[in-house]
């Protein structure tokens, strides 16, 4: 393949964002390497312990402020997102038809309900390099999608994807909050087109989702991860502190409530548009049943977890998370055969020792 006629920086841009809508992302940008304008936000952050036991963003803090040390001679960043949901589909709690009266379930984030956003966007952002070295061979380019240590939502800030809420999460004013990013690192100069505009925080006064989050995790601009549900669930490899189990409530891996209670993720009208989510995401599962996780060996997870963007639970992390649910479930209804399961957890000294505290736990808060 011969490389194309050389191009300015706008055209090279041009011509890159192209190559990612053909992919079919719901939104492109490009900007460039620039240091993190948040960096001594983040250490203060990280100095404050808010990062929980997320030792890893300790150890990439170089890059983290300096994304373009993420490929050497990185000059330029092209942003994508893709959209899981969009504001229009129905709220939680959907509908369960199949869900058998006496049995719980838990329930998990939207964006984990359909296949593996990592290996979706990354084949597709793949392709897109593939493609751009052909164009230009004497250039680098690297994806990536949620595994390199780069300052994605101030990336795709910069990008002109959204805004950034006050709950952190990227906001397009069309499209929401549903979204996943992804990029591509390049040594190759782009220029932001003059479509590209930024867009401004539209959060104004509204202070809904710190408000909603039921563990007081969110300032404005700030989520304290330690306190954070989607963190507790998805990255706490330890037990988790009783004080958050009530709060927790029946999600077993992450949470979406700042996000649903989002004036930008609100329904409108079919005439304005939201946006339409990539059909690769449509939901398989909402959740699960608490009974079978906590019954769930590895080869179980294993099979639950196929093609899904769960595996950062390990077996002993979802069940966790279900024992903490089964709790809250027990609270409100007479579950007898969970109240059961719980019990014969915390007796089995054979038992994974996080586990079988938790559950406990759980049935001491229970009075039990
Ligand atoms: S994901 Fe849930 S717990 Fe975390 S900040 Fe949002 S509302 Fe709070
Ligand atoms: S709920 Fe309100 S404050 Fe929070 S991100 Fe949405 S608009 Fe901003």
């Amino acid at each position: 393949m011969t490389p194309e006629p050389e191009q300015s920086a706008g055209g090279r841009a041009d011509q890159l964002i192209e190559l990612a809508r053909a992919q079919g992302f719901a939104r492109v940008g490009v900007c460039d390497a620039a240091p993190s304008e948040y960096a001594e936000q983040l250490r203060a952050w990280l100095a404050g312990g808010r990062q929980g036991s997320m030792a890893y963003l300790e150890r990439n803090t170089q890059i983290r402020t300096k994304p373009g040390e993420l490929l050497e001679g990185t000059r330029s960043f092209l942003i994508v997102a893709d959209q899981y949901a969009t504001r229009n589909d129905p709220p939680d709690p959907r509908p369960e038809p199949k869900q058998e009266a006496g049995r719980a379930r838990g329930r998990i984030a939207r964006y984990a309900r359909g296949r593996d956003y990592h290996k979706l966007m990354k084949k597709r952002l793949h392709a897109l390099c593939e493609r751009a070295r052909e164009m230009y061979p004497d250039a680098a380019f690297r994806a990536f999608v949620d595994t390199a240590p780069v300052p994605e939502r101030e990336l795709a800030a910069r990008a002109a994807i959204g805004w950034t809420g006050k709950h952190t999460l990227i906001i397009h004013p069309r499209l929401g909050s549903y979204l996943l990013l992804g990029g591509v690192a390049t040594t190759l100069e782009l220029a932001e087109p003059e479509t590209q505009k930024p867009i401004d925080d539209h959060c104004g006064s509204c202070s809904r989702c710190i408000d909603a989050c039921p563990t007081d995790a969110i300032t404005p601009y700030s989520v304290d991860a330690s306190r954070c549900i989607s963190y507790l669930t998805i990255e706490r490899r330890a037990r988790i502190d009783p004080a958050f189990y009530l709060r927790i409530g029946d999600w077993i891996f992450g949470c979406d409530i700042c996000q649903e209670v989002c004036p930008h993720n609100s329904p409108r009208p079919p005439s304005v548009g939201a946006g339409q989510a990539n059909e690769a995401y449509a939901p398989v599962r909402d959740g699960f049943d608490l009974l079978e996780v906590l019954a769930w060996d590895e080869q179980a997870r294993r099979d639950a977890f196929r093609g899904a963007s769960l595996k950062r639970a390990t077996l002993a992390m979802i069940r966790r998370n279900a024992a903490i649910a089964a709790g809250n479930a027990l609270a409100n209804a007479d579950l007898p055969e969970l109240r059961a399961r719980l019990e014969a957890i915390g007796a089995d000294a054979g038992e994974d020792e996080m586990v079988r505290q938790t559950a406990l736990d759980v049935l001491a808060s229970l009075g039990a």
